[in-house]
């Protein structure tokens, strides 16, 4: 019932261009892929601006057992234990040692991390064991390392940047990439463009959900354009809620960073009573998942619709430390000096994704994918905090470095058609569709999850797909809709599958975790979902 393609079209007949790589995506990932690739035509598309990925908007920092206490050991094993049995040693193995020497590059290339007294500043984040994680301007590490980063491929000559396109999607001959299908949002044009190589970095689904942390764009695009062409998906019912988003009626959902409570602050209910204790013996630095069902726990017993951190505990100046939430705060009212603030969980990273080697490859010959649309099973079941710039840094530069062996081949020009199979004249509110399918998935396959509310999620995917597979859309809120649709209704599918509590996958009829039956994956592509150990 999914269609191939979202639109039709006729190769032969449109306008064309070439590139030896094409990287889908600037954020950590595509720009590390893009720089590591500067010495061919590389070309990168942004759906928007550099704000609207979700590197240019993260706080806390990033991961490496760089201090003088920590061990590329220690950090491997918090990993494979916020993981919940399942993240790929092979994998994390290479996030963290790798990961450190690319920290090392980006410093001897002149990206300037915090410190104190001299000397690095390494903040503690949940589920980590020691204090690991650099931070860059206090909480503004994402909008510094992308203008380093998009500042060193913007001087490469062979490296061409396009602002406002959008994938639609992908061309390909057998099982070989050959093209992509682009939708040039200045000149309102779709294009076609041919390269040898194709690096999917398009970051994860947020914008599934009603409440997310992601900017707009993060629709899932790149799952759904990977899945129409064949591509395999893993780990699908694996999304993270981050426990701790601003809450206040029509404010954005602004990510209060766990730093935060690395620093000290602490959480309380409506009725001022700290809780975490009673659900964990790390308090605030529990892992996220248990942080966030906490949290929706306390909101249940105390008919309150969030709860509150409190900062007056910390010590550093919290102007200093963390700049862009004091401003964010001050601006809807509230002086972290003197007053709580209010907060509740939001959809906020992709475990799953396309399932990639530990080199990037996919199961098609030519697309690589890397960073958050990726599953490589570094995260396992649950993403330890601040791991993923670290994934984007390491993956990014490795899809690359395995691409560049099929750049020898000539680029594939035969021509493709296609004709979108059944045209209906119906009217269909695109942003409806999609604040529908944001609600469901929010109500029905959110931090809660049971058999009975999935059944009705599903149905009612299924009964949306009848009718909005059969439009053929031609603007860019249009195929967010329809790439929505395709990635909601799987994860819907997926969680549904997997009858057992694990990580970030929390089922209220399957409380607890099955390692006998469910230490495995669920794998899906157009043939179908599997299961794979
Ligand atoms: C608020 C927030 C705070 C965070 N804080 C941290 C933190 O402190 N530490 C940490 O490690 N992680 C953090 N994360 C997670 C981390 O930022 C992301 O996982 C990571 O940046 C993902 O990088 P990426 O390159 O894979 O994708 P992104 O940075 O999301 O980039 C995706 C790119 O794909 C493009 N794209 C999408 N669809 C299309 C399309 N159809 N056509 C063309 N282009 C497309 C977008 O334009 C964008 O350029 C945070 C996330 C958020 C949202």
């Amino acid at each position: 019932m999914i269609p191939e393609f979202l639109i039709s079209f006729n190769t032969g007949h449109m306008s064309c261009e070439e590139t030896d790589c094409l990287v889908i995506g600037g954020g950590i990932a595509g720009l590390s892929s893009a720089l590591a690739l500067k010495s061919y035509d590389t070309t990168l598309i942004y759906k928007d601006g550099l704000a609207d990925t979700c590197t240019y908007n993260a706080q806390g920092g990033i991961a490496s057992a760089m201090a003088d206490w920590d061990k590329p050991l220690n950090h491997k094993e918090d990993t494979i234990a916020t993981g919940c049995g399942i993240a790929n040693p092979e994998a994390v193995d290479i996030l963290v040692r790798e990961g450190i020497d690319r920290i090392k590059e980006l410093i001897d290339l002149g990206l300037v991390f915090d410190k104190e007294n001299g000397s690095y500043h390494f903040t503690r984040e949940g589920g980590h064991s020691c204090s690991r994680i650099l931070h860059i301007q206090g909480d503004s590490i994402g909008r510094n390392i992308m203008s380093f980063l998009y500042g060193r491929a913007e001087a490469e000559k062979k490296i061409r940047i396009l602002h406002s396109h959008f994938l639609i999607d992908l061309i390909s001959s057998e099982n070989k990439l050959t093209g992509a299908l682009i939708y040039d949002g200045n000149r309102k044009k779709v294009f076609l463009v041919r390269a040898k190589i194709f690096i999917l970095s398009a970051g994860g689904a947020g914008n599934i959900f009603q409440e997310t942390t992601n900017p707009p764009g993060i629709t899932g695009d790149g799952l759904s354009v990977a899945y129409r062409r064949g591509a395999e998906l893993s780990d699908i019912e694996f999304y993270q809620f981050h426990p701790t988003t601003f809450y206040l009626a029509g404010a954005p959902r602004f990510l209060i960073s766990e730093s935060v409570r690395g620093e000290g602050g602490i959480l309380k209910n409506i009725k001022g009573d700290r809780f975490m204790f009673d659900y964990h013996p790390s308090g605030e630095l529990a892992p996220r998942d248990i942080v966030t069902r906490a949290i929706i726990d306390q909101m249940k017993l105390t008919g309150s619709n969030c709860v509150y951190l409190d900062l007056s505990g910390i010590k550093n100046d919290l102007k200093k430390r963390f700049p862009q939430i004091y401003s964010f705060c001050r601006n809807y009212g509230i002086d972290l000096k003197k007053s709580m603030v209010p907060v509740r969980p939001a959809a906020h990273y992709f475990m799953g994704g396309i399932k990639t080697d530990m080199w990037g490859k996919t199961n098609l010959d030519n697309l690589y994918a890397c960073g958050e649309i990726a599953c490589t099973g570094v995260h396992g079941a649950n993403r330890l905090a601040s791991n993923s710039l670290l994934e984007g840094l390491v993956y990014g530069v490795r899809a690359a470095e395995k691409a560049v062996e099929n750049m020898n081949q000539k680029t594939e020009k035969r021509d493709v058609k296609y004709s979108f199979p059944q045209k209906a004249d119906i009217l269909i509110d695109r942003e409806d569709l999609k604040r529908s399918i944001k609600s469901l998935m929010w109500r029905n396959v959110g931090i809660e999850r049971e058999d009975e509310v999935l059944c009705v999620a599903t149905k009612k995917f299924e009964e949306w797909k009848k009718y909005a597979f059969l439009k053929e859309f031609s603007d860019i809120t249009g195929f967010e809709a329809l790439n929505m649709l395709i990635i909601a209704s799987l994860i819907t599918e997926a969680a549904s599958m997997r009858k057992e509590s694990r990580g970030t996958h929390y089922r209220n009829d399957y409380p607890v975790q099955d390692d006998k039956s469910w230490k495995k994956h669920i794998i899906v592509s157009r043939k179908g979902f599997s299961i794979e150990e």
